[in-house]
């Protein structure tokens, strides 16, 4: 046994220290990114925040909503082959700049892969996604992927270390996925013991992607657009979201009305829910690694759209940052023991 003493820290640890800005408005932030992937040699340019690929918020309206403001989707895996065609039918054009299909590792997923991908010539992301991202499994499957589809930008996760991520990447991965339990309905923490406070997650990895050529995906844990912030602050190149996108017109899920006020459904990939859902119950093997809420209707996800991308804007002006590319090299971070001021929660 070893424990290494240096402290990780998570989002509610640090605040951003202000700095002196020329900056005379947050309306003169540009929140739009140009990334080249090392692999692909191909560009790609937009607002680098991304639905998560959970069938409560990775959706076919999801991706058409996030689409048309440049926000990314990847794209849930439960989708069939038929339903992808029905999609790109209907979508409008360029929208595969904005998608992602996933698929886990199994054969079936990389058979549903292959229909998909070669019914869609214009799909550009592959979203390789699974709960433990070092697993030897994990690292072929990416391989093949690169082998099998070499001009598609491949997105693989999840991981939460340095090490981890060279090895994805230099195996066929060009964006790595971080985060092991910090997601709002992840329940790995509890049932494992097995984590990574984020805010290091990200720092750490996206040293080692940056490095390389690679990009990273900070994956899970924000609950307030001072968090998105604070990821690309950290480094991140995108950040993906789950809970803050569920609830929406768009998202999956069913509406609930009670009491009076409506709900819709938002649960883990690995709850016990979306197991009965997708694979007929929770193996006796397996624990379920993530929980089912009820969280508040809130309408169109354009409105949360405009407060994320508002805040991101606002704490860009007050570091001093004129485009999204120089928030990272403008923060400090400072330390803390305090966050909002709750006086009147709940009042
Ligand atoms: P959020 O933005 O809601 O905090 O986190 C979203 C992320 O949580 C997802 O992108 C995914 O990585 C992770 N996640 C989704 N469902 C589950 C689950 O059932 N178990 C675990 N451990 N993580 C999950």
């Amino acid at each position: 046994m070893r424990i290494e003493w240096d402290v990780k820290l998570g989002f509610k640890d640090v605040m951003f220290r202000p700095k002196r800005s020329t900056l005379k408005s947050r309306a003169l932030v540009d929140l739009g990114r140009t990334f080249r992937f090392m692999h692909t040699g191909t560009e790609w340019t937009g607002v680098p925040i991304m639905a998560a690929n959970m069938d409560t918020v990775g959706t076919f309206e999801m991706a058409r909503a996030l689409a048309k403001r440049t926000l990314f989707t990847a794209v849930h895996k439960h989708y069939t082959v038929d339903e992808w065609r029905g999609f790109f039918a209907g979508a409008p054009e360029g929208i595969a700049d904005y998608v992602a299909v996933s698929t886990g590792t199994s054969d079936e997923d990389l058979k549903k892969l292959v229909a998909i991908g070669g019914e869609n010539p214009q799909l550009r992301f592959i979203c390789i996604d699974v709960a433990n991202g070092y697993a030897e499994h994990f690292v072929d499957f990416v391989k093949r992927a690169r082998e099998r589809f070499p001009d598609k930008v491949i997105l693989a996760g999840n991981v939460v270390t340095g090490e981890m991520v060279e090895e994805l990447l230099l195996s066929g991965a060009d964006v790595v996925k971080v985060g092991i339990g910090p997601g709002s309905v992840c329940t790995t923490r509890v049932k494992t013991g097995v984590g990574y406070p984020q805010l290091s997650a990200i720092i750490e990895c996206a040293d080692a992607a940056h490095g390389i050529g690679g990009q990273v995906i900070s994956d899970g844990g924000c609950t307030i657009p001072g968090d998105v912030a604070k990821a690309f602050g950290a480094g991140a190149d995108f950040v993906m979201l789950g809970g803050m996108l569920a609830g929406h017109d768009e998202s999956g899920g069913d509406l609930i009305e009670k009491d009076g006020g409506k709900y819709k459904q938002f649960y883990g990939m690995s709850s016990a829910t979306a197991m009965e859902k997708h694979a007929g119950g929770v193996a006796d093997y397996r624990a379920s690694e993530g929980k089912a809420v009820e969280v508040p209707y809130r309408g169109a996800v354009e409105g949360t759209v405009n407060d994320i991308m508002g805040g991101v804007r606002s704490t860009c002006t007050y570091v001093g940052a004129s485009m999204l590319k120089e928030l990272t090299k403008r923060t400090t971070f400072i330390r803390v023991a305090e966050q909002e001021n709750r006086v009147y929660d709940g009042k």
